[in-house]
């Protein structure tokens, strides 16, 4: 579990990060979230920016929350 503030987030993530490790640029890789509905099924996965991820060397980091980078 990780905790970050609000006020430590970046600015709005776009489709790439400049990666401080390797010194090049990265595709982000954002997940997909689904809904529980009343009825207790889930909705169809769909795009989520609340978790951006970039990969690095075989690593993967964590490059956003919430559609900003961290
Ligand atoms: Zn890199």
């Amino acid at each position: 579990m990780i905790a970050i503030g609000n006020d430590e987030l970046g600015p709005e993530a776009g489709e790439s990060i400049a990666c401080d490790k390797c010194g090049y640029t990265h595709p982000i890789e954002f997940g997909t979230s689904r809904t529980l509905k009343d009825d207790g099924t889930w909705t169809e996965s769909h795009p989520s920016k609340l978790v951006g991820f970039y990969r690095c060397g075989g690593q993967l980091y964590l490059a956003s929350l919430n559609g900003r980078l961290v």
